[in-house]
């Protein structure tokens, strides 16, 4: 390659980005700096931001708090191998992260990516039935809808459909999916719609390794709210079937849904928990799988004693430091009312797309707005349409959708809801 390319023809012809295609990529667009709720590109356009890239920077891009925590971490300690060492930061994290977790969530296990932390909670779930001497036992249920990541492991949890298990069928560990739940947040409990649930669960009962959900809200799968009886439901059947549960929290936790954890909403209390994205303040790549003393002792006091998985970069001082010092300031700030205001402003701004015929449902909760569309989106115009807006946004599927920082202004998102219903009205 010419030596003489700018970085911007170094990233088009050779960076790949995520889930593209590198010889053909669409639109990408170069990004020099972001502050507040701005993204500043490089010809000089600044972008209202409503994504908090891919849901994490929860406090805005470049947060004085933020950095401090950060410099300061990096003066005493950038790194340190987390075998056979320990350190302060992820102590803390540690007890600041069991305080505010539903009760019982004792034990951590940091890792570097949402995915991690949800292949860590899959392999503590099968440890601790190989632990219980039940070693047949290999699959997980699900609900359709879901995501969890994209390794091997947490990819064969995922949507079958949207997560793309043709492609990988031959390597891919085959789960059971039981269908979406029907009944939507807000609407009237159906115990009927669990049905399906319970039977599947009975009919694999032997082979069942645990239960696997995003509690309340689909993230990626499809943007998708529903009733939290399903998961005091869910808590039943795994406790009369001895298997274990798991929540993926990597999108919901930390206010998203308007409770600084989905499990909130409902009154069971997870085996397993998985936390990343907003965990850091979107500052640096950081998961957390905590689980139970149930789960914890079952796997330490059998064979092989120990649990077996430990990244090079577990618990990094700089992401544990800045993790604790964006855990507190959310605790700090009156984030409940925000999120509160987010969610009313974004509910009474996009409800003029109710009525498109492009429009398929208008939904929110917490600081979420989604408009579903009767159509895909074409991934190759879309961004051009929000970026000529001066807004940032990542539409999928038939989805146009934000989830903003906390901190962003109500003039700030009143763009975003703007551009949004503009261009949901543009795809009749
Ligand atoms: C984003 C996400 C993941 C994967 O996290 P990565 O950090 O991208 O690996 C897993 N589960 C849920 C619910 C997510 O939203």
């Amino acid at each position: 390659m010419n030596k003489k390319s700018s970085w911007i023809d170094i990233d088009k012809e050779q960076n790949w980005h995520p889930y593209s295609n590198i010889k053909s990529p669409g639109p990408v667009f170069p990004v020099v700096s972001a502050n507040g709720a701005k993204i500043q590109l490089a010809d000089g356009r600044e972008l209202i931001d409503g994504m908090s890239s891919w849901w994490a920077a929860i406090h805005g891009y470049n947060h004085p708090r933020l950095n401090q925590a950060l410099l300061r971490q990096s003066k005493k300690m950038t790194h340190v191998m987390f075998g056979g060492l320990a350190h302060e930061p992820a102590a803390n994290l540690t007890q600041l992260l069991t305080q505010i977790t539903p009760c019982g969530l004792d034990y951590v296990f940091y890792s570097d990516s949402g995915s991690v932390s949800v292949e860590v909670a899959m392999k503590m779930a099968l440890q601790y039935h190989v632990g219980q001497g039940d070693k047949e036992r290999k699959k997980f249920l699900t609900f359709r809808g879901g995501y969890h990541g994209d390794t091997l492991g947490a990819m064969s949890v995922c949507d079958p459909v949207t997560g793309m298990h043709s492609l990988f069928n031959s390597v891919l560990a085959q789960q059971i999916f039981a269908s979406r739940p029907a009944v939507k947040f807000g609407e009237k409990w159906d115990s009927e719609d669990f049905d399906c649930v319970r039977t599947l669960a009975h009919e694999n009962a032997e082979e069942l390794v645990g239960i696997i959900v995003e509690p309340v809200v689909q993230g990626a799968g499809g943007m998708w709210f529903y009733h939290p009886d399903y998961l005091d439901a869910l808590g039943e059947l795994c406790k009369e079937l001895g298997i274990l549960l798991i929540y993926d929290e990597i999108a919901t936790g930390f206010g998203r849904t308007g409770k600084l954890f989905a499990a909130e909403y409902a009154n069971v209390i997870p085996d397993i928990m998985c936390l990343g994205k907003a965990l850091t303040g979107g500052y640096m790549s950081l998961a957390a799988t905590l689980c139970t003393d149930k789960v914890a002792n079952k796997i330490s006091s059998s064979e092989p004693g120990v649990f077996m998985h430990g990244p090079t970069f577990m618990a990094n001082p700089l992401s544990c430091a800045t993790a604790l010092e964006s855990v507190k300031m959310l605790l700090e700030s009156d984030w409940s009312s925000k999120v509160r205001e987010i969610e009313k402003q974004l509910a009474s701004e996009l409800a003029p797309a109710k009525s498109f015929n492009s429009v398929k449902d208008v939904r929110t909760m917490g600081a979420i707005g989604v408009i579903e569309l009767t159509k895909d989106v074409d991934m190759n115009s879309i961004p051009h349409e929000f970026v000529n807006r001066g807004v940032w946004l990542r539409p999928f599927g038939r989805l146009i959708y934000t989830m903003p920082a906390y901190s962003i202004s109500k003039h700030e998102l009143r763009s975003i809801t703007t551009s949004m219903v503009e261009v949901a009205s543009m795809h009749l």
